[in-house]
């Protein structure tokens, strides 16, 4: 694996990825990645692109529904 940044090896690793939405920031733990030596920018394969976002909507949908019954709970 290559860096798409500056051309040098990348190495497998893990990095930790926090995404901001709405109602706060998600963060994701152990996300495999691969990372360059040179230059130290972190790129995703494809399919844990994929798995991010879908992790993103459930987590999504998950607060959203979470909010709510708080909500009826509450009042
Ligand atoms: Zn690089």
């Amino acid at each position: 694996m290559k860096c798409m940044k500056c051309g040098k090896d990348a190495y497998k690793s893990t990095t930790t990825e926090a995404i901001e939405l709405s109602f706060g920031v998600l963060v994701i733990r152990n996300i495999p990645c691969y990372k360059c030596e040179e230059c130290d920018e972190i790129f995703y394969t494809g399919d844990v692109v994929e798995k991010i976002e879908k992790v993103t909507e459930m987590v999504k949908q998950l607060m959203q529904e979470i909010t709510v019954i708080d909500y009826e709970k509450v009042a």
